[in-house]
């Protein structure tokens, strides 16, 4: 979109024009690490590969991301002394200034992310100690699908060609490795062609922005960009899980109110400013004190809970156990069926009834942490090939013990605060315990979900010894190939990355037409 209607020629390729299996099957991997086995019914495993994750057509995973959108911090760019390999060589002030445009590409509202968003909305709140709490806010673009909102200025501009059914498998290096010379790409039907260019934008998502340049080992024989063994290593995903819940007397109404999704309708909030508002989230996050402390990474608590409507287990256990109502005999069967269908909510509610306890449906505490950098946790090629014959990737995906204590900070830093302001307990989730974290210490990926938000396979770094791009996104190694992507992130910090994806990739393209323009 930034190169429309400049003096540049721009070719796109892209694998699909619309959602298409051969196509997705291209992103077919294999996983060496554990992965979660979730779903005993049907047997899913939750694993990070991007068949799984990743939509291979115009758009992109635009095409199903929920649309959560909020920045980086400060702190998250910054070099933290306990977490090896981090800090990001350009500092917030350079990244934010792409952030506002990258709001408006999202359709989300004004560039605003702090406690300024809840004033004037009657929101009464909870004030936590900033030493160990501090509240981030999140925007939720609508969410727009990238292909079908900017599919048609794209196919209309004069300067940009799409071509679909261009898959790239193969990146031509001059003799001196130093510069590219082509793109090889392979449609389904078996054609084949060489799409030569001044520069190259390698923009095919975490994983494969690392697959493809190891795949291309014709002249540089370990890969493009990989002089020195980086490429595809730093592999970083966001951790999804529940650290627990919240045990309260009375319904926390107000606390979740706090921390519920808002649409603003007052006609004086900058979000509301608009036919369709935009609506906002706070979550509760370990302040950068907490995170110090416990040598961990970041972390976002969301409080999830319904109070006003249980579910069909929990209704009909109460309406089953009336026996003021002896004329509804003949709904008795569906209610047990409802029970039945619903033991994991139904059960807890029989124990409150025979108890003699109030109905209780707990909130959980739902964390998004940072997975830190590591090495060793990497993107390779596998030996199996695709349909086009091209190698697969291998996940190995690695967490470490400095990722279990991000998670584990989290249950303490609200049960102080919890309990600090008398709001509640905080029952911590079994797996964070220390036998249960002893026991998966080796295989840790295997008791929690990934975020799909892959990450740090093509690190940004000042100098060549620690990273593939440099300040400019572009390959240390190569001098006109430049990468798009959270695969530069040296660190990811708990945000999702959308945002800031197009935050630097909007920088590239301003570096870009100033080079070549
Ligand atoms: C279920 C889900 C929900 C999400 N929700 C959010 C959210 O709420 N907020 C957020 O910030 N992030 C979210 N994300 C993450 C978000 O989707 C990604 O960050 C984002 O889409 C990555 O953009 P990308 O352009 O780097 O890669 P992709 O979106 O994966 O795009 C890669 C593009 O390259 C094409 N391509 C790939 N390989 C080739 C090849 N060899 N040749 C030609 N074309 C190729 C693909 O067809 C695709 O168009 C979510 C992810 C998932 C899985």
């Amino acid at each position: 979109m930034e190169f429309v209607d400049t003096a540049l020629s721009v070719c796109v390729l892209e694998s699909a024009a619309a959602y298409h299996d051969a196509s997705q099957r291209l992103y077919g991997a294999r996983q060496s690490s554990p992965k979660r086995a979730r779903n005993i019914a049907t047997g899913v495993h939750y694993g990070a590969e991007a068949i799984h994750s990743r939509l291979r057509y115009f758009g992109g995973s635009t095409n199903h991301w929920g649309g959560y959108c909020t920045p980086l911090t400060p702190h998250d760019l910054a070099p933290r002394d306990w977490i090896p390999d981090s800090g990001w060589p350009i500092g917030w002030d350079e990244l934010s200034r792409y952030y506002p445009r990258a709001q408006t590409l999202c359709e989300a509202g004004p560039f605003i992310y702090d406690e300024s968003l809840w004033q004037g909305l009657g929101i009464d709140q909870h004030t936590f100690y900033p030493a160990r709490l501090v509240n981030r806010f999140y925007q939720f673009s609508p969410p727009t699908r990238f292909g079908d909102r900017y599919g048609g200025v794209l196919r209309k501009a004069r300067n940009v060609e799409v071509i679909f059914n261009a898959n790239a498998t193969n990146i031509g290096l001059a003799g001196n490795a130093r510069t590219a010379n082509s793109i090889t790409i392979k449609s389904f039907s078996g054609k084949r062609a060489a799409v030569r260019a001044r520069h190259f934008i390698v923009a095919t998502g975490g994983i494969e922005n690392a697959r493809l340049l190891l795949a291309s080992d014709d002249v540089a024989k370990t890969g493009v960009g990989n002089s020195r063994d980086l490429v595809g290593r730093y592999f970083m995903d966001h951790l999804y899980d529940t650290v627990g819940s919240l045990l309260v007397s009375e319904r926390p109404a107000r606390l979740m109110a706090q921390y519920a999704q808002i649409v603003p309708k007052t006609p004086t909030h900058p979000l509301s400013n608009s036919v369709n508002p935009v609506p906002f989230q706070a979550a509760l996050t370990a302040s950068e004190q907490a995170q110090r402390q416990n040598r961990a990474g970041g972390a976002a608590i969301f409080l999830r809970g319904d109070w006003v409507t249980t579910d069909d287990g929990i209704r009909a256990v109460y309406e089953a156990l009336d026996a003021n109502e002896e004329d509804r005999t003949a709904e008795r069967g569906s209610d047990l069926l409802d029970i039945l269908t619903n033991l994991d909510s139904a059960l807890p509610e029989i124990k409150n009834v025979i108890q003699g306890k109030p109905p209780e449906h707990l909130p959980t505490l739902f964390c998004i942490a940072e997975q830190v950098p590591n090495a060793s946790s990497r993107i390779m090629l596998d030996t199996a090939r695709d349909a086009l014959g091209e190698r697969r990737a291998l996940l190995d995906w690695r967490l470490s013990d400095q990722d279990r204590r991000t998670f584990a900070q989290m249950p303490a830093l609200l049960a102080a605060e919890f309990g600090r302001l008398g709001i509640g307990r905080v029952f911590t989730s079994p797996w964070l315990d220390e036998e249960a974290m002893y026991l998966y210490r080796d295989d840790f990926s295997r008791i929690l979900e990934p975020g799909r938000h892959h990450s740090g396979t093509t690190r940004m770094a000042s100098a060549s010894s620690r990273g593939v791009v440099n300040t400019d996104c572009r390959l240390f190694d190569v001098e006109n190939i430049s990468i798009a992507g959270s695969s530069v992130f040296p660190t990811i910090g708990y945000a999702n990355p959308t945002l800031t994806i197009l935050a630097l990739s909007l920088r590239l393209a301003d570096h870009l037409k100033q080079k070549l323009g």
